[in-house]
Formats: structure tokens, C-alpha cells, sequence
């Protein structure tokens, strides 16, 4: 067996939506479970849809996501050029070839003519498809004389090269996922192979360079489904063995009906791209995951569960394991539905499984965290103590911002619940004998036991006055083990303030 290759094709049309990373993730896993390339190709043929920065992006969203390419524009290789838009001589080539064959004609209907064509027949409540049936009265080099063809051609009139689609056969298609179906093709109209500025469109240079660039399966959008037809008359034309196709299912919306689409960016509360990404031209953002907090382990774990499961039916998997288990047979055929929930689970699962100074490393990426300017010592305890309850990295800062800076007010509905008569002189006192004592967790823990002992009052009389006076509410992990974290001079600076404040 040839060597599998498997190709992520996107166009630079915008930043990469999830479904594109869903794609890009199935093909590196099918590719690299098989021992196979994982190969990048840029399909910019359509300059009007050219957006800047669409390519860094890519590029940038795939290394995060650990989807590192063997070929690509970046990364090189024996295929290049790995840019369409490059590839310019190799198109003219096979143009030149197509039109040999008995596949391919050239058309030089304009725009405009198209357009009044399509009014008339939409005037009689028809559709307009320039296709077997229709293609013998347009202006083309089947219907008109080689005299008027040559004339035309020799006055550099404009053209495009269309399919000639065979009239009244049944095309036999297969599809890893989907398996077997049937089209007619009578229903496929005569697609442009390349268009009047001598560039291939889409169709034509996804097999060129699919068939160029050895590509063993097509792992793709359910999209491209409708195209698959024509893809496979186009390989027949060239006379090219076609590599296998699988067409992956939509991903959805939360609620179950329809494409998640960019459009839909933060409508649903969470983002639909893989980072951030800045339109040049409005200066608008789109949210991401990256910047959102998630890990791009939680991430891609999640994506990947979007659409297939693994035969035993665990869900916490390394990028390892993925490619260990990945087969295509377990995707599934319908849409899946995204969760904002699940998502938040996997990033909440990844967060409890990390090493603590992993995850010291994202903290300490915070702007906030960095002005803090606590001790790595400091800010691991921190870590151990907040991570179990925490979706993000962020929440662990948010939730623990106790730790960083005092309190600015006391919540009022915990100063009514805690601070009593007794509160003031009860810390006071406690105030004193703190300055003697190591600041342990363990040690501080006894100390406070046998200080209410000796007051003879309950533990919370003093516990929660506490609570209020260093966090500034009454919420947070073990008073002692917030003491150890802030330190004696920290605590005794607070209860202090609390007592003179309340
Ligand atoms: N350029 C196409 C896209 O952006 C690629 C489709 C394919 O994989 O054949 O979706």
C-alpha cells in the first residue's frame, strides 16, 4: 500500500472555526495513526476572498493545538509549493491536458450574459444551471463552429474551461463514513475548472494537487459531499487514480438544529475559533479558546469527542492516546451537538490532572498575578488549594484574589452574619498571640483550637469574624492554611484593619 498521506486544505477566507480544526484534527490523527504525513495546503486561488492574516492564523491555531504539520507553506517539503496561489504552472499544465480530452471545454459567455440567461429562466419560474441540457445553446466551443472558436480566441476574447459532464450515467460513490451512494449525472451542472484569469477554481486544483501531492485520503467537511461527483469524474478525466474520501458530519448548534457557523462567533457564550483573532478591517475580535483560558489538551480532547468515540468509551484522552485509538469507523454519521458545558468539564478535568508547576506557568501569565509579584512557593500553595474547584486557570486567581490583595470592602451580608459585639476584642487578643507562632498550617490550626478553648466560646464565633477579616467575605479554602499562604505580617495587618474598620 502507497504511503498515507492526508491533507488539510483550508482556504484563508477568515480565522479557522472549530469545525475546520475538528477536520484538521481528523486528518492528523487518521495520517499519524497509520504512520501516514499530515500535510497543510493553503487553497488561496480565490483572491476575493482573501483575508489577511487568515494564513497566519492557521498556522498559529494548529501549533497550538499541537496539529503540527509535516509539509506546509511554513514547514516546506518534497510537494511544494504548499500555496496555491504559487502553483500557477502546474495548473496551466493539466489545464492544457483537460482540454485535450473529452472532459473539458471552453465557454466565453460573460458574466453579464449569464446574468440574463438566469433572469429569463428565473422569469418562468425555472432554475438556471449551465449543465448537459443547457450547454448546447450558450456560447462555447461545443456549440459554436471551430471558425468562431478560433476567432473568437484569436481575438483574445475572455473564457473559462468547464466540465463537460457525461450525459445519463450513474456515478457509483463511496465514503468511509457514509459509505455507498448513487448520482446522476444529468442532475450535476458543468462546474468552472478555471476561470478567465487562467487560475484554477477550487475543484480543479484540489484534485491536481491531491493527485500531485500523493494524497492518499480526503478527510473533509460534509460540505463537499455534493462536489464528490464531479471530484471523481475529474480523476477519471486525468486518467489519476482518486485517493478514499470521508466526509465529516456538522458540528451544531447547543441546541441541536443546524451548522455552528462563524457567524454564530459569541452568540451562544462561547467562542467558535480557536484564538482570537482580529478583523483587519473592522478591528472587531472574535473570542477564542486560547485566550478564554482553555488548555489546548482540554480543547482538542473535547473536539475530538465532537463526532467520534473511542470503542471503550473513556473520555479523557492524550493527543497519544487519540492517535492510538482514532478510527474513522467510529465517527459518527449525524451532526453532534456542541456543548459549552462539556467543554468546560474537559478544561476542569485537564486542570485537576496537570502538574502543579504547569500550571504555575499559566498563572504566572496573568497580568495580575505578575504585579502581585507572591513567591512561586506561594503561589503553588495557592494552586493546591483552589485547582479542585476551578474550570480555568483564571478562576484559581479570581476565586483566591484574597491571596493577592487585601480586601477592598467587607461584604455586608457576611459582616451582619459574622462580626458580633465580641468579634473586635476576640481578634485583638488573638492578634497578639499570633506574633508568636510559626506560621504553619498545622500549628496555626491547634493554636486557633486551643485559643476559642481557653475563651470558651464556639469555633465559628471566631472562625467566621476571621474569614471576614481576611478575605473580606466568607467563603475560601481552611482559615489556617489562608493564614499560612498570607503570612504573619499580612494576617495581623488584616485582622487589625478589621477590627478597627467594623
Ligand atoms: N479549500 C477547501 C475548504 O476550505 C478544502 C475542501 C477540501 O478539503 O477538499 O474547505
Amino acid at each position: 500500500m502507497n504511503k498515507v498521506r492526508v491533507r488539510f486544505a483550508p482556504s484563508p477566507t477568515g480565522p479557522l472555526h472549530i469545525g475546520g480544526v475538528r477536520t484538521a484534527l481528523y486528518d492528523y490523527l487518521f495520517a499519524k495513526k497509520l504512520g501516514g504525513d499530515f500535510v497543510l495546503r493553503i487553497e488561496d486561488t480565490d483572491t476575493t476572498r482573501y483575508v489577511e492574516g487568515a494564513e497566519e492564523y492557521i498556522l498559529e491555531a494548529l501549533e497550538w493545538c499541537g496539529l503540527i504539520p509535516d509539509e506546509s507553506p511554513k514547514h516546506g517539503g518534497p510537494y511544494g509549493p504548499y500555496r496555491q496561489s504559487e502553483r500557477r504552472e502546474i495548473y496551466d499544465k493539466y489545464t492544457a491536458e483537460i482540454l485535450k480530452t473529452d472532459y473539458a471545454y471552453i465557454a466565453f459567455d460573460t458574466p453579464e450574459e449569464l446574468d440574463a440567461v438566469r433572469t429569463e429562466y428565473e422569469s418562468r419560474g425555472e432554475v438556471f444551471a449551465y449543465d448537459y441540457f443547457t450547454r448546447t445553446r450558450l456560447k462555447n466551443s461545443l456549440s459554436l463552429s471551430a471558425e468562431k472558436v478560433k476567432e473568437l480566441l484569436d481575438q483574445n476574447t475572455p473564457y473559462v474551461v468547464r466540465f463537460k459532464m457525461p450525459v445519463d450515467r450513474i456515478l457509483q460513490l463511496e465514503d468511509l463514513i457514509r459509505g455507498h451512494s448513487a448520482v446522476n449525472t444529468n442532475t450535476l451542472d458543468d462546474k468552472v475548472l478555471v476561470k478567465n484569469d487562467g487560475m484554477p477554481t477550487y475543484h480543479f486544483a484540489n484534485i491536481i494537487d491531491d493527485h500531485e501531492m500523493k494524497i492518499s485520503h480526503v478527510i473533509r467537511g460534509e460540505e463537499w459531499l455534493p462536489s464528490l461527483g464531479l471530484h471523481m469524474l475529474l480523476y477519471e478525466a486525468m486518467q489519476w487514480e482518486a485517493p478514499k474520501f470521508a466526509h465529516l458530519s456538522l458540528i451544531l448548534k447547543p441546541e441541536g438544529k443546524g451548522k455552528l457557523s462563524k457567524r454564530d462567533g459569541d452568540k451562544f457564550g462561547f467562542p467558535v475559533f480557536p484564538m482570537n483573532f482580529t478583523d483587519t478591517q473592522t478591528g472587531s475580535v472574535s473570542k477564542g479558546y486560547r485566550e478564554e483560558g482553555y488548555f489546548p489538551e482540554a480543547f482538542i480532547n473535547f473536539l475530538a469527542l465532537l463526532g467520534w468515540s473511542p470503542a471503550d468509551d473513556k473520555e479523557i484522552l492524550s493527543m497519544e492516546d487519540l492517535v492510538n485509538e482514532f478510527d474513522l469507523n467510529k465517527v459518527h454519521k449525524a451532526g453532534a451537538r456542541f456543548s459549552k458545558e462539556k467543554a468546560e468539564w474537559f478544561n476542569h478535568q485537564y486542570l485537576q490532572i496537570k502538574s502543579e508547576l504547569e500550571i504555575l506557568t499559566y498563572l504566572k501569565a496573568l497580568p495580575q498575578v505578575i504585579e502581585s509579584a507572591l513567591p512561586d512557593g506561594k503561589l503553588l500553595k495557592i494552586i493546591g488549594l483552589m485547582r479542585e474547584r476551578a474550570t480555568f486557570v483564571k478562576d484559581i486567581y479570581h476565586d483566591g484574589q484574597f491571596f493577592f490583595e487585601k480586601p477592598k470592602e467587607y461584604q455586608e451580608k457576611a459582616v451582619k452574619k459574622a462580626w458580633t459585639e465580641t468579634s473586635a476584642a476576640l481578634l485583638t487578643e488573638l492578634n497578639q498571640n499570633l506574633d508568636a507562632i510559626e506560621f504553619e498550617a498545622e500549628t496555626l490550626r491547634e493554636a486557633l483550637k486551643s485559643y476559642v478553648e481557653i475563651k470558651e466560646v464556639g469555633m465559628g464565633k471566631l472562625m467566621m469574624p476571621l474569614r471576614l477579616a481576611l478575605v473580606g467575605e466568607l467563603k475560601g479554602p481552611d482559615v489556617p492554611d489562608i493564614m499560612e499562604i498570607l503570612g504573619k505580617e499580612q494576617t495581623r495587618a488584616r485582622i487589625e484593619h478589621a477590627c478597627r474598620a467594623l
